[in-house]
């Protein structure tokens, strides 16, 4: 008897009626004979609701009542989809992720998975009763809830999948796998079949949200199989595995509203790297020259960035080098030679398009564009690609 783990996002949770059908698609793979544990999400909305209250009253990501508040969404949606199991015939119970536990470090907001216990899962599945957990939740030794960062739920999933040696831990959503590009921005974006842990990676890390980083990250370390599936339509998915081929272009990650910044440092310049991880600042190293480093980051962060390595003693200085209005970043996950296809990209859109900058990293070509060319340069670069053949 396989066991495997379901995890259904915001959208599949978003209703009550979506929380009846999500029962029906586990009571499916449980009458199948598989045993299986469900991680929820949230209902769509209810977190950015309750991250909306928590900077209401004036406080944030690092302090610990936030994570004691943002996490309450998932335990509404834990208990709801066990209650419609029951009704079903199949037996359930809900778990808050303290009741298992998982348990992390207190960098709240952000928190680092530690352990995961999984032995009341094994013993109610043992009894015929399938368990339903809420994801993004955490627990420190000191018996302060944690959140896993945004898009959480997806590693609680894995964690857990690794924990129970799944099979297979399926990541249900609003759409029916990991595409070529965000599907929703452009339509004609195509499902992969398959992708490999490091070429998600670098799409995840750079903003293909169908699957948050740390997941993935998590999923690699421990060999855990992973499939994107919509819990909408039925389908394949996509597969995440170590097996998976290599390819030429693999896909496109968007970054939106961004700003670039240069900053000219002494020594290293890891120490940046460094000091931009331990607060858990996303950015993307695009050129590493003569003792400066241009970063591509999130806008809205661009005060905390900068206040940030301007207290460092090895930073000199930091200029603002791309913030205006409505700038995106595209990145293109490709493997070697990069810098080749780089040039060949800048000379196929220069006479067409207005482009920043187009700089190749590793396994990565970096784009900025106006945002309102956005969607235009996505779809000349997905047929320059070979993405629509
Ligand atoms: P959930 O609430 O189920 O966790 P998310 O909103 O976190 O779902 O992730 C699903 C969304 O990811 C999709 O609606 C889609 O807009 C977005 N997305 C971004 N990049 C991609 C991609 N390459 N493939 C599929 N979806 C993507
Ligand atoms: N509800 C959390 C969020 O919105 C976790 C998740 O959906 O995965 O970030
Ligand atoms: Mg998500």
């Amino acid at each position: 008897m396989a066991c495997i783990v379901q995890k259904f996002g915001g959208t599949s949770v978003a209703t009550l009626d979506r929380i009846l059908h999500v029962a029906s698609l586990v009571e499916q793979t449980r009458r199948a004979g598989h045993n299986i544990a469900v991680v929820v999400s949230a209902m769509a909305g209810v977190t950015n609701r309750l991250v909306d209250y928590v900077h209401s009253m004036g406080s944030g990501e690092g302090d610990a009542e936030y994570d004691s508040v943002v996490s309450s969404g998932e335990s509404v949606t834990s208990g709801l989809l066990a209650i419609a199991l029951n009704k079903r015939g199949i037996p359930s119970r809900s778990y808050r992720a303290w009741q298992l536990p998982i348990i992390t470090d207190d960098h709240f907001g952000q928190a680092i998975i530690k352990q995961v216990n999984v032995d009341s899962l094994i013993a109610d599945m043992n009894n015929g009763i399938t368990p339903v957990i809420s994801g993004f939740q955490g627990i420190t030794e000191n018996q302060r809830i944690t959140t896993l960062g945004r898009g959480g739920s997806d590693l609680s999933a894995v964690a857990i999948a690794s924990a129970l040696k799944a099979s297979i831990c399926e990541i249900y959503s609003d759409v029916d796998g990991v595409y070529t590009v965000d599907p929703n921005i452009y339509s004609n974006a195509k499902r992969l079949e398959t992708i490999n842990y490091e070429d998600m990676l670098e799409m995840a890390a750079q903003g293909a949200k169908v699957l948050q980083e740390g997941a993935v990250l998590y999923g690699m370390r421990h060999n855990t199989a992973i499939r994107v599936a919509s819990s909408f339509v039925d389908g394949h998915g996509t597969v995440i595995s170590a097996d998976a081929q290599d390819r030429e272009y693999t896909g496109m990650a968007i970054g939106y509203n961004v700003a670039q910044l240069k900053i000219a440092y002494r020594g290293n310049s890891n120490q940046i790297a460094q000091l931009l991880n331990q607060n858990f600042i996303k950015s993307t190293l695009i050129r590493d020259i003569s003792n400066e480093i241009t970063i591509i980051i999130d806008k809205q962060r661009l005060p905390l960035i900068t206040d940030l390595l301007e207290r460092q003693e090895y930073v000199q200085s930091v200029r603002q080098e791309l913030v205006r209005e409505h700038l995106s970043r595209i990145t293109i996950v490709c493997s070697d030679p990069v810098e080749e296809k780089c040039a060949n990209i800048a000379q196929f859109l220069q006479p067409n398009v207005r482009v920043f900058e187009c700089i190749p990293a590793n396994r990565q070509v970096n784009l900025v564009v106006p945002s309102d060319s956005l969607q235009e340069i996505v779809g000349l670069l997905h047929k320059w690609c070979g993405f629509e053949q």
